[in-house]
């Protein structure tokens, strides 16, 4: 098995006396690939919790496994939702003591019981929420409940006992000790936050350091959200691609953090409009089309479908690579979806329509993306109210080319606006075309202007 730089491996077997130049690593461990062609046999790594680089041998790891994508999992196995008292003492029995959950309170809408046995009694806490916190004592104040349940298995200050053993709900998996066992687990001590760099719908995102890599944390306050987002770091944990963001892991804390590889230079929609004609030539336009093409080739060889493919989830690193981000909708069935948060400019008429979510779907998507490209991150559909893009896409109308924008390309983004998925190309061939398309052009690369971007050939 061969593995590329950034893959994460776990130590099948330890390594405590290392030689000089390798690293010493337990079974069980996470290493990360920093290089793969330095001795035969051989990675030099680098080893997640104590930073230390040094060589490993090839045959003692194996790739990082991923998270199941399990509705089950659960980063709050302890909340039992709207069960009354009687009910939450029935389920602390047999007696034990710091044994808890949590149930939503009957009386008080809006508030939450925590429920701790101790002594052979089960102990009831009102937690008001007041302001957009939680309190049980009006002296500690929390964000969510994973933070409250967080600091009292630490500490006792209003409660009978520190919470020792979480109650599970019935059909729920703890997504930390799934987390963990798999190795996606990340030590909060080891990160350094930075600046803030974004916002999202959902939370916000820094910059930040892990073990001297630099990365970027979207932080998830909200229980309820960080629930949602544990599905879509799943989907992550299977993905492994150079134009797909790399999840690094997550850290349970105050929330949720989501650790993924830095793309220091933000969103291609807000890269191209701040850059500009003047600045990103036309060779590296189809750079960004033809890299997040390959990424969503492997996506489609996952057999998943992305549903938000647009510039705005698309990020540019360092070195101008393209990488398709946010897989909040990514889904492997194509069925349920809430309708309300699609975003029309963006999605296929069957599937606005008749919730036809397919590769073909994301194609479509691609379509639209192209056409934000070559327009250096214009608006699509300019002018057009969200209503009348449903209906005039419906009724057949298509966007015009956008300035400049060669045509060959253009005739790409309509065969991806095709009205009939089966028509549309996919993702490998449309992969071909762009490659043709850059062969077309000058063998090397055109000049990089004012030095804003990386010239040479794509890695
Ligand atoms: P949304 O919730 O709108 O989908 P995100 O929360 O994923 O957006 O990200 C919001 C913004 O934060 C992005 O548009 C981007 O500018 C920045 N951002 C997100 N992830 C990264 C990253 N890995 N590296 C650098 N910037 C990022």
């Amino acid at each position: 098995m061969n593995y590329a730089a950034g893959v994460q491996c776990v130590a099948k077997c330890s390594n405590k006396k290392p030689k000089p130049g390798e690293l010493a690593y337990r079974k069980g461990h996470i290493l990360t690939i920093v290089e793969t062609s330095v001795r035969k046999g051989y990675y030099k790594a680098r080893h997640n919790t104590t930073g230390e680089e040094g060589l490993i041998n090839a045959n003692n790891v194996r790739e990082r496994e991923a998270l199941r994508v399990d509705p089950s999992l659960s980063l709050m196995p302890w909340f039992h939702g709207k069960i009354s008292g009687p009910e939450a003492v029935i389920k602390l029995h047999p007696p034990e003591d710091g044994l808890f959950l949590v149930r939503e309170s009957i009386r008080h809408p809006g508030d939450y019981v925590l429920c701790v046995s101790f002594s052979g009694e089960v102990f009831h806490y009102r937690v008001i929420y007041q302001d957009n916190k939680l309190t049980i004592d009006y002296k500690q104040y929390f964000y969510n409940l994973i933070d409250m349940i967080e600091f009292y298995s630490k500490n006792n200050d209003s409660i009978v006992t520190t919470l020792t053993k979480p109650k599970k709900k019935q059909g729920t998996k703890s997504a930390e000790v799934e987390l963990s066992k798999t190795g996606w687990l990340l030590d909060i001590t080891k990160l350094t936050l930075g600046e803030n760099i974004g916002e999202g719908e959902f939370g916000a995102v820094y910059r930040g350091e892990y073990m001297g890599q630099k990365v970027a944390v979207k932080i998830i306050k909200c229980d309820v959200t960080a629930q949602a987002f544990l599905q879509e770091t799943a989907v992550m944990t299977k993905l492994q691609h150079k134009n797909l963001v790399r999840l690094l892991g997550v850290i349970l804390n105050k929330g949720l953090h989501i650790v993924t590889e830095l793309m220091n230079k933000g969103n291609l929609g807000n890269f191209l409009r701040t850059r500009g004609r003047s600045i990103i030539n036309s060779a590296q336009l189809l750079r960004f089309a033809l890299g997040v093409c390959e990424g969503m080739e492997y996506l489609e060889s996952k057999k998943l479908v992305h549903r938000d493919l647009a510039a705005r989830n698309v990020l540019v690193s360092d070195d101008s690579e393209a990488k398709v981000s946010d897989f909040g909708l990514t889904k492997v069935d194509s069925k349920e979806s809430d309708k309300a948060k699609l975003p029309i400019k963006w999605t296929a008429p069957e599937a606005l329509m008749k919730e036809k979510f397919s590769t073909k779907s994301d194609v479509w998507s691609y379509g639209v993306l192209l056409w934000e490209i070559f327009s250096y991150g214009r608006q699509p559909y300019p002018k057009m109210s969200l209503k009348e893009v449903k209906e005039q896409v419906e009724a057949g109308y298509r966007m015009e080319a956008p300035e400049d924008c060669p045509a060959d390309v253009y005739s790409l983004m309509r065969l991806c606006w095709e009205q009939e998925p089966r028509r549309r190309p996919g993702f490998p061939r449309l992969r071909e075309k762009l490659e043709q398309e850059m062969a077309k052009r000058s063998p090397r690369p055109e000049a990089a202007h004012r030095g804003e971007i990386t010239s040479g050939s794509r890695s």
